[in-house]
């Protein structure tokens, strides 16, 4: 019922919230603003690291914050060169060796999962992961994905949106971005996979860790079982991914040269080190109910 009355004012409205994403050029139908957006990053952080067990051990969390800085030393300063304010970053441990994932959320706030870190292999392999995750930030496609779901009238209303009480908490956290932590599914689109696979090489490249490295972490993630992780949906496949990287190489060495080269080492086993790794995450298995139904309608109005 609210659908079908909202959405002939939606048209309307979606015309005038285009915005051009100042990193790809590409516009964005845009119902947030990035303060709004990045205020929500930071209050759904809050709220997922006050529910999982973090992972405080020393030898863990240190290439953690190494890779960190300097793949936020990287943006920031790309942030800059756009005019866009410094993120106020932050890093976390989650304690679930099961779980093979990481993101960001807006705002900078950073998740990995101790389950992750045998994929990775080293701190290069992990600047390839956080350079793609934050690429998903600072390209807005949590925003994006909000002001979808806000257009089709499925309920979220930009404010307040995280309150506590809300059916909606957890498809606003998984539009974010920390869809894994709250069990509920919403893959990035296509061309989100593409846009922060191109800006997270760039990203890693630029903070000094060698871009060829994705290849590897794109070949380890294809033999992978069971739920695909973030960065290995289904879309684009793993061989057009690697494809993809491969045209990219040339331009991706270039600014690997000219940057300060970062140390790449080994990462510590991290499996069955958490004090609190018997609690497992909770499974990714929930189907977001309106995210195809979303993605239809938006992709309807941009047409016109
Ligand atoms: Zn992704």
């Amino acid at each position: 019922m609210m659908r079908r009355t909202l959405l002939p004012l939606s048209l309307t409205l979606l015309l005038s919230a285009c915005v051009t994403n100042p990193y790809t050029n590409r516009s964005q139908l845009m119902l947030v603003d990035e303060a709004e957006e990045t205020q929500m990053g930071v209050e759904g952080y809050a709220q997922v690291m006050a529910e999982e067990p973090i992972n405080t051990d020393a030898d863990l969390n240190a290439p953690l914050l190494r890779v960190g800085r300097a793949i936020a030393a990287a943006a920031d300063k790309w942030r800059a060169e756009k005019g866009d304010e410094p993120y106020d970053w932050e890093f976390k441990l989650i304690a679930s060796d099961e779980t093979v994932n990481a993101w960001c959320m807006p705002g900078g706030k950073i998740a990995f999962y101790t389950g992750i870190y045998p994929i990775l292999e080293d701190e290069a392999g992990m600047a390839i992961v956080m350079g793609h995750e934050v690429s998903h930030a600072m390209l807005r496609h949590g925003g994006e994905r909000m002001s979808q779901n806000i257009a089709v009238g499925v309920g979220m209303s930009a404010a307040g949106i995280l309150a506590k009480d809300s059916e909606y908490r957890d498809m606003a956290l998984a539009a974010l971005g920390a869809g894994v932590s709250v069990g509920l599914l919403l893959p990035y689109s296509r061309d989100h996979e593409s846009e922060a696979d191109f800006l997270g090489l760039q990203l890693a490249a630029r903070a000094g860790y060698d871009p060829r490295e994705g290849i590897r972490i794109w070949e380890n993630m294809s033999k992978l079982g069971g739920t695909p992780p973030e960065w290995l949906s289904t879309h684009p496949n793993p061989a057009t991914r690697i494809q993809q990287m491969q045209e990219w190489m040339p331009e991706m060495l270039t600014t690997y040269r000219r940057s300060q080269k970062m140390p790449n080492a080994p990462l510590p086993n991290a499996l069955g080190r958490g004090p609190k790794a018997q609690k497992k995450a909770p499974k990714v298995s929930r189907q977001a109910p309106h995210e195809q139904a979303a993605g239809r309608a938006v992709a309807t109005a941009q047409r016109r």
